[in-house]
């Protein structure tokens, strides 16, 4: 027996909206695009536009076999014992310079839940970095959110991000807590 049925399980979306008059950050239920209102912030005149946010990967939340988890094990311990030249084959993380940044501004935000939309917004935008994962992981497992917590496992590890020799710590604590969701949410077969 299979799970795809999985696939339909996607947690609602949310879309990180920035006012373009003030740069606030909020989190818009997805069906909110398109409509006009005040800004929570500065009071300005903004319109929630799909087209300018970028809204959150989709990806297919399937049961992945233990074949799928022993590779990329493989994969980790073969960046530890050859570190240099698993970074060598690894191509250097485009605009790094930026991402840095704004990883710093996501680690300063006070306020928790727009801290949580600060990542959420990375993740939006395909930071190459495991942190933005790895934070919002840890953040839905404490709310007990398994399914979300289980989709960022799933975008983390659906493109070469998770490869980066640099975030196999990252990669690996993601891996071992997407192993134990996969097994609460019976995903497995
Ligand atoms: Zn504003």
């Amino acid at each position: 027996m299979t799970s795809t049925i999985q696939q339909t399980m996607l947690p609602p979306f949310h879309i990180n909206f920035t006012c373009p008059h003030c740069g606030a950050v909020r989190q818009v239920p997805e069906q909110y695009v398109g409509q006009s209102g005040a800004c929570n912030t500065c009071g300005g005149a903004i319109t929630i536009d799909a087209n300018t946010v970028p809204s959150l990967p989709r990806v297919s939340m399937v049961s992945q076999p233990r074949s799928w988890y022993r590779e990329r094990l493989r994969y980790f311990e073969f960046c530890r014992e050859n570190y240099a030249l698993a970074r060598a084959q690894f191509p250097p993380v485009e605009n790094d310079a930026h991402w840095q940044q704004r990883i710093q501004e996501a680690v300063r935000c006070e306020d928790p839940a727009e801290q949580v939309a600060s990542w959420e917004r990375l993740v939006a935008e395909e930071i190459p970095w495991s942190v933005a994962y790895e934070y919002l992981v840890h953040h839905y497992v404490k709310e007990r959110d398994y399914e979300r917590a289980y989709y960022y496992c799933s975008v983390y590890f659906s493109s070469e991000r998770w490869m980066n020799p640099q975030c196999v710590g990252g990669s690996h604590t993601l891996l071992k807590t997407m192993r134990k969701l996969d097994k609460k949410l019976n995903l497995e077969e």
